[in-house]
């Protein structure tokens, strides 16, 4: 049996925030293994990896924190729903795809939260990989290619340490210094849980991170500069990092997925309008395949310190909408994708500016490839003679 800890939260949990206090507990010690939130918002449970010990005080009052930051004065944002079609049929597949995909040997995964994919992941990627780039191709997007690795500077510009301290991967390399490479050849082995035992201070100081998102990227290449044409439509996809700890469970959740990004960069009209459109294409393409799916408004998963006060902006504003799939086998919903608008804050920031001199606004549309095509299968199950004709035919 895992030590169990029993907490009562000092204010009961509003149901809104019950999963999004949750997927916080992840953060909170390395001692948990595993939080949950009762859905009355009265009781939380901690499993532990270990005994406690004399760390009890200390791990509650940790919680304790998480709780009152969270939820002492929050207000309950309106969901609002753009489009659902929830109740459609799909396929009628009520399994976890994940358990199957592994056994098939269609999914191995190499560490916590990174998989590799086989042909039929793959095939089906390509299959959604090639509509979003028709969606790109439809307003004319002009295809970009980005580092997987992004400054530390760059993220420091756009203040993402303080909204997204939790899930940030870095990327270092050894010390030019020929000692310490010598020392590394010779010595270096992994722990049993995969851990290099190298001392910490044979690393270079960080410059670089593994990038958590593809549109930073066109954002801080259009910097310090007039818009060219005043207007940018653009694409690219690419390799994106969340450390996501102890909630990187499965397919849904990974610390390594791949988005494919449109991009909207101009006038504030010029945006939202895009955005619009964008969502009405898809929502035809979704219609076509018979997915059962919701829009609706939503958050970033922002840090504990920035939680509050950045969900009510968002949410006053309209700025994210998430395209939330059915998961049947767990008669719940998975974002495989968004609609987002960042107002002026890249084009204030990075200094983009529009012909009137104005700040650009910023808009795109993001989709989770391995999450949509989990969601597929989780719809539509793993035999593609049961999968909508668009689907296995272009398969
Ligand atoms: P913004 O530019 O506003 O920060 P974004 O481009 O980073 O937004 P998100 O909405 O954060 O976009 O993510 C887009 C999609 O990427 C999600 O809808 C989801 O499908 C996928 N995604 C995000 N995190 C993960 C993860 N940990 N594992 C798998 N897929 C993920
Ligand atoms: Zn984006």
């Amino acid at each position: 049996m895992p030590e169990t800890l029993e907490i009562v939260p000092s204010l009961p949990i509003p149901a809104h925030l019950v999963g999004e206090v949750q997927s916080k507990l992840a953060y909170v010690d390395e001692i948990i293994a595993r939080g949950e939130v009762a859905s009355s918002g009265d009781r939380i449970t901690l499993y532990l990896h270990s005994p406690l010990g004399v760390k009890q005080g200390e791990l509650e009052e940790k919680v304790q924190r998480v709780v009152l930051s969270m939820v002492k004065g929050a207000i309950r944002p309106k969901v609002q729903v753009l489009e659902d079609h929830l109740d459609r049929p799909a396929g009628g597949y009520h399994a976890d795809p994940h358990e199957e995909l592994l056994r098939r040997g269609e999914l191995s995964q190499e560490t916590r939260g990174v998989f590799a994919l086989g042909p039929l992941l793959a095939r089906l990627i390509t299959w959604f990989e090639v509509r979003f780039v028709e969606l790109a191709d439809s307003f004319g997007a002009s295809p970009y290619r980005f580092p997987t690795l992004i400054p530390a500077s760059y993220l420091e510009r756009v203040d993402y340490f303080s909204a997204f301290p939790h899930s940030l991967t870095f990327a270092t390399h050894l010390h030019t210094d020929l000692d310490v490479i010598d020392g590394f050849a010779r010595g270096t082995a992994c722990n049993e849980h995969g851990e290099l035992n190298a001392p910490p201070d044979s690393f270079a100081p960080i410059r670089a991170l593994l990038s958590p998102a593809v549109c930073y990227h066109l954002y801080f290449a259009l910097a310090d500069r007039p818009l060219p044409g005043g207007q940018v439509v653009a694409t690219a996809v690419g390799n994106c990092f969340r450390h996501e700890a102890i909630n990187l469970t499965s397919l849904e959740r990974l610390w390594n997925f791949t988005m494919r990004e449109v991009i909207f960069v101009g006038p504030k009209d010029f945006v939202l309008d895009h955005r619009e459109t964008a969502r009405q294409r898809m929502a035809n393409l979704f219609g076509q395949i018979g997915l059962a799916y919701r829009v609706e408004s939503a958050n970033d998963p922002f840090f504990i310190g920035e939680f509050r006060k950045q969900v009510a902006f968002q949410s006053a504003f309209q700025l994210k909408y998430e395209i939330r799939a059915r998961l049947p086998f767990k008669d719940s919903t998975l974002a495989v994708g968004s609609y987002n608008y960042h107002q002026d804050f890249f084009g204030r920031r990075l200094n983009i500016s529009l012909p009137d001199g104005a700040p650009a606004h910023t808009g795109c549309v993001a989709f989770g490839l391995e999450r949509m095509a989990y969601a597929f299968l989780a719809q539509f199950g793993l035999d593609p003679a049961n999968w909508p004709e668009l689907v296995r035919n272009g398969y």
